[in-house]
């Protein structure tokens, strides 16, 4: 039995293509826009939540060492 490769359809012609495929090789639409639109917005999300979690671990670490020093 041979695993068959993930295949998805191709939203402009609805044939059918490789998941990873960035051209459709029936009629050649271009869809790696669409992909790496969707990593980007994942990229972002995830920058600014690290860099959020980053901030706020500074701020806990800066009042830490404030108080430490103060008291
Ligand atoms: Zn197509």
């Amino acid at each position: 039995m041979t695993v068959a490769r993930k295949q998805s359809k191709c939203p402009y012609c609805f044939e059918t293509i490789a998941e990873e495929a960035t051209r459709c090789k029936h009629c050649h639409a271009d869809l790696s826009k669409k992909k790496k639109k969707l990593f980007a917005n994942l990229n972002n999300f995830r920058i600014g939540f690290l860099s959020g979690i980053l901030f706020t671990l500074i701020i806990w670490a800066l009042f830490y060492f404030w108080l430490s020093g103060a008291g």
